[in-house]
């Protein structure tokens, strides 16, 4: 088994080891050291990257027979290469994952809520709580408990213990592993089983800030970060704001309720458009019918809109059931999107689903319904006064 340089020492940015094997493995080369300070992706923690001899680390991860497999894509020159960590994304990786430990024991300290899982992403690190459900209070409680331990800059040390030694430690949570354990402690804090980096002392994690929650699986998932992504988050987070205080020229502080008064603002206007939209087509319905050539025994209303939507259209024919016996066909175009609405009074027995599928093909386009009403849609706009040519004619023989 490989032997893991990265549980004493944490910070070990470079190490020679041995090469003991070179397998061809998913487009590359998978290498196996007799020691590593590479840690490999596991228990929630991402692989590190860096250097192998000349070659970039593709990926780190645990074989069956627990080695460390470092797969690079050529083949290493040396048989003793050295190895270098990207120690940016690993002291990262140990602030975060030294925070989750602070934060999985202040929710057991304030709440009683347990920690069933933990992931380690590349903006943003969570972990899911066994609750279905968490109020702000619990959350304020925890973050200023976890935030006066990483002031306190406790120490955080790592020993192997023996299995019957164990069960004395008052782990946070049991460990399923069999055989000697590597146990990883904040002093007087928190005690946990963990093969992950850890920083030596708390301070070191530079603060833990709880980001959002979200329901998810009957569990509660608390999404954080720690040390210089607190930075990273507010910067961004700032600069969003920023921009939409500055589309509305307001201060930060003003931006939500200014935001809120736009959102009730056009509510308003939708409602107000709708009930002019309603009248208009009345009124166009009217006036279309009036214009309509008459076919046997009906008038064929026949138009095309431009910078408009299909709901107006179905206003439109709505309206027209108020005129008389009528065959609708209708068109309307907006942002590069055609559709056609077929439709007839209710004493007309033409085939409209027939014509509009015709039609469609004109467009580029599909669409169906009933021989009553049909509706389809297609992207070739300058083809729609053809199309409904195509239909009025189509109808008439
Ligand atoms: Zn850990």
């Amino acid at each position: 088994m490989t032997e893991r340089l990265y549980y004493n020492n944490s910070y070990l940015k470079t190490f020679v080891a041995k090469r003991l094997s070179s397998t061809p493995k998913n487009h590359g080369i998978a290498i196996i050291l007799d020691q590593t300070a590479f840690y490999p992706t596991s228990g929630g923690q991402p692989n590190d990257r860096g250097r192998l001899g000349d070659q970039e680390i593709l990926d780190v991860f645990e074989d069956d027979n627990g080695n460390v497999v470092h797969l690079v894509s050529h083949e290493i020159a040396s048989e003793q290469p050295t190895g270098l960590i990207d120690w940016e994304r690993r002291h990262d990786h140990m602030q975060q994952h030294t925070g989750q430990h602070l934060l999985s024991q202040a929710f057991l300290t304030t709440g009683r809520l347990n920690t069933v899982g933990f992931h380690l992403g590349s903006d943003y690190a969570t972990i899911d709580l066994d609750t279905d459900s968490i109020c702000p209070a619990q959350l304020d409680l925890a973050e200023k408990l976890v935030n006066e331990i990483v002031s306190e800059n406790r120490n955080v040390s790592s020993r192997i213990v023996p299995p019957e030694e164990v069960p004395q430690l008052g782990l946070r949570k049991e460990s399923q592993r069999e055989g000697p354990l590597r146990i990883v402690s904040i002093e007087d804090f928190d005690v946990s089983a963990c093969g992950g980096t850890h920083v030596k002392q708390t301070a070191e994690i530079g603060g833990v800030v709880i980001r959002k929650t979200e329901r998810v699986n009957r569990q509660v998932r608390v999404e954080f970060v720690c040390g210089n992504r607190i930075l990273k988050a507010h910067r961004s987070d700032s600069e969003n704001l920023t921009a939409v205080a500055r589309q509305f020229s307001v201060g930060l502080a003003e931006a939500p309720e200014r935001v809120e008064k736009q959102i009730q603002e056009n509510k308003y206007l939708r409602k107000k458009l709708q009930e002019k939209n309603r009248v208009l087509a009345g009124l166009l319905a009217r006036e279309l019918y009036r214009l309509a050539r008459e076919q046997q025994g009906l008038k064929l209303v026949r138009e095309l809109f431009e910078d408009e939507d299909t709901e107006f259209l179905k206003l439109i024919i709505q309206a027209l059931h108020d005129q008389g016996p009528f065959i609708a066909l209708l068109g309307c175009r907006r942002g590069g999107q055609a559709n056609l609405i077929f439709s007839q009074s209710a004493s007309s027995r033409f085939d409209l689903r027939e014509a509009l599928v015709e039609s469609c093909k004109l467009i580029e386009g599909k669409g169906g319904g009933a021989k009553s009403m049909a509706q389809g849609g297609g992207r070739k706009v300058d083809q729609l006064e053809a199309a409904l040519i195509l239909a009025e004619q189509k109808i008439l023989s």
